[in-house]
């Protein structure tokens, strides 16, 4: 510890007088009156503009945990550390996080409010007062040029670099020190006065990782910086998770390494240190070197959220299999016909993997057909529209703009629960997959051999109001009549039809294509 500042020394170097003491902001942001056993969570992305796959697995994990136990689940934006547009980035966010179900409680939580770190810095601010009342915190004038050769001296002499023991110059910085260099018109920066020795360890509970034990840190920290007098992340996570009364942490694994960092200032604090889950990262098989890896944001586009909105991949089958990764025994109870969706399931936070976890595309290929395969037709059909009219082509517009005909077209092959369908796979391939049922998107088969006799005898017997009894006595009547097999002439009808050897029901899609269609597709072959 060191000497405290007086309350008109912490003004100047705070720039204005702190607007509350410690125990105004205990009664501002009160212990919250919940159900035993309900967890308070947040997701507090930084606005980038970005969201990673591996954002948006953390966010359900947290959302998840506070939905399943009654409790709160906030979104923050911790917006100090930013110079971009934030409103957009906010919105993507926000728009991500709609678009996979995911809804924040913020409404009914405004009492611990604002949700915007850019618009709390009068509680850092006071926060910090109360560090630099106590001498565990001091003003800080090392110049960029003078940490830039501390940095230096440090790499050349191997020792750790940053702002530490005898390096930090101003750690024990005096009264009219202080004075002479505000009077000189700097501003300071305000680090923590770091009681800790990297020989030491402190011992941590981690949810996902069990008991494991850190070196203390010894950095002087920033908490409050100099250009903007913004909270680091660091400072800034401290104070809103205690005052927004966060149970549970749910963050990546990249902030292990600040660990020590962050219980260090709870502790000289004297706050509860909240649960902490560091989860893995998502992983994926290379390409090339067929070996497991991190995602990679410039290699990877399935790293960006946006990715799976834009190709119209189901929100909730990606929701599903992000679920089963972090739920092992997810997939077993689905099938078992235990539970419906994972919003049903119960996770358990200590069997969250902790270290890489594989996030297949192939596999999500999987959970995306079985998720699709439970849509109701006006479900499917609307999914689809939506996917469409946002993120489609012309030609997909195009394709939606009939919502009839697309129901009708979409109807195939889903009326019986027990062979319902499984080739869709995105909303995008969907209507690629569906494509031949517009006459500007069909392409005629011009390799096919077809037999011109099967294909002229049919259309002489062919009436579009025949039941499918009829339709197929009429195929076998014509193939005997040909010395040919039922089976080929249908596949003779089914290639000009849809230019296809593999398609769903023929019957079927001929009564949606019509009998003017249909003719016209025979004919044109003959
Ligand atoms: N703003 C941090 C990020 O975007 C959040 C870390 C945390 O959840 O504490 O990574």
């Amino acid at each position: 510890m060191r000497n405290g500042l007086s309350k008109d020394l912490i003004a100047r170097v705070l720039g204005a007088a702190p607007k509350y003491t410690l125990e105004e902001l205990e009664k501002k942001y009160p212990l919250r009156q919940l159900e035993e056993g309900a967890l308070v969570t947040r997701f507090a992305p930084s606005p980038t503009g970005y969201m990673h796959l591996g954002n948006l697995y953390s966010a359900l994990i947290s959302y998840k945990l506070a939905t399943q136990s009654n409790g709160l689940f906030l979104l923050r934006i911790e917006d100090t550390d930013t110079k971009r547009e934030i409103k957009e980035a906010v919105d993507i966010v926000i728009n991500a996080l709609a678009k996979f179900g995911i809804r924040n409680n913020n409404d009914i939580s405004s009492d611990y409010g604002p949700f915007y770190q850019s618009q709390r810095k009068d509680v850092y601010h006071s926060v910090a007062a109360y560090l630099l009342e106590r001498g565990l915190a001091y003003p800080c004038f090392l110049t960029q040029e003078e940490m830039d050769e501390i940095r230096e001296k440090q790499s050349l002499a191997g020792l750790a670099t940053g702002i530490y023991g005898e390096f930090a110059r101003d750690r024990d910085i005096s009264e009219e020190e202080i004075i002479k260099h505000l009077d000189n018109g700097e501003t300071p920066s305000i680090r923590l006065y770091s009681n800790g020795n990297p020989e030491n360890r402190i011992y941590f509970k981690d949810f996902v990782r069990g008991s494991i034990s850190i070196p203390e840190n010894n950095e002087d920290i920033v908490i409050i910086k100099s250009t903007d007098r913004l909270p680091t992340y660091h400072f800034a996570h401290l104070c809103d998770d205690h005052f927004m009364r966060i149970t549970h942490v749910v963050r990546g694994e990249e902030y292990f390494g600040t660990l020590a960092l962050h219980i260090q200032m709870f502790r000289m604090m004297g706050w509860q240190l909240p649960n902490y889950i560091h989860t893995a990262t998502l992983d994926k098989i290379d390409e090339e070197t067929g070996k497991q890896r991190k995602m990679s944001k410039r290699k990877d586009p399935e790293n960006n959220v946006a990715f799976f909105m834009e190709q119209g991949w189901p929100a909730g089958a990606v929701i599903e299999y992000l679920g089963n990764i972090l739920a092992p025994g997810y997939e077993e109870a689905k099938l078992k016909g235990q539970v419906k969706s994972f919003w049903d399931y119960e996770l358990k936070p200590k069997k969250i993997p902790a270290s890489g976890s594989l996030f297949d595309m192939k596999k999500l290929e999987w959970w995306a057909k079985e998720y699709i395969a439970t849509l109701s037709v006006p479900d499917l059909v609307k999914s689809v529209v939506d996917w469409a009219n946002e993120y489609g082509n012309e030609d997909n517009k195009k394709q939606v703009s009939d919502i009839n005909y697309l129901t009708s077209v979409l109807s195939i092959e889903r009326d019986n629960p027990k062979r319902i369908r499984k080739d869709f796979i995105t909303w995008q391939q969907t209507l690629k997959e569906v494509s031949y049922f517009w006459d500007f998107l069909f392409t005629p088969n011009r390799e096919y051999e077809y037999n011109i006799n099967a294909l002229r005898e049919f259309l002489a017997t062919y009436d579009a109001k025949d039941d499918k009894d009829t339709w197929w006595q009429k195929i076998v009547y014509t193939a005997e009549k040909l010395g040919l097999k039922p089976g080929e002439i249908a596949m003779n009808l089914r290639v000009a039809m849809t230019g296809r050897t593999n398609t769903p029901d023929l019957y079927s899609l001929m009564q949606v294509l019509g009998g003017e269609r249909v003719r016209e597709r025979v004919n044109f072959i003959l």
